[in-house]
């Protein structure tokens, strides 16, 4: 890959993890588990009230560790979460943050790439 198309898929890939960033955030905030909760608390219990899905399944997931703990098993939050009633935009929240996370690892290659570009031709400069 020539260094002008690595730069522009360097840009492209930081463009499109600020998109998902912001996308999740909106998500986030949409939440109707939390929306639900502080309309009418009474139907969810004082201890979950105000959480979003993804907070209230991380509380169900530390209780879990807690109860593994003592018979030596483990649990993961994702084995957690799929047993989880989220709602959609929480559903969307992990789906988007997992593409973040893969455009990262792009990112990190691509910057790899152009950092072994530049200690080349700081070679050819010296040389
Ligand atoms: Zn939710």
């Amino acid at each position: 890959m020539s260094i002008e198309s690595l730069l522009i898929e360097q840009a492209r890939l930081s463009d499109l993890r600020r998109e998902l960033k912001a996308e999740g955030c909106e998500e986030a905030a949409k939440c109707t588990r939390r929306a639900l909760s502080s309309i009418n608390g009474d139907a969810i219990p004082n201890l979950l009230m105000g959480l979003s899905c993804i907070e209230a399944a991380y509380s169900d997931y530390k209780d879990a560790m807690e109860e593994c703990d003592e018979f030596g098993d483990s649990v993961s939050f994702e084995d957690v979460w799929d047993e989880f009633d989220s709602c959609q935009h929480c559903h969307n929240v992990r789906k988007l943050k997992r593409q973040r996370m893969q455009t990262g690892t792009r990112l990190g290659g691509v910057r790899a790439a152009i950092t072994r570009v530049g200690r080349r031709l700081a070679k050819e400069q010296t040389a």
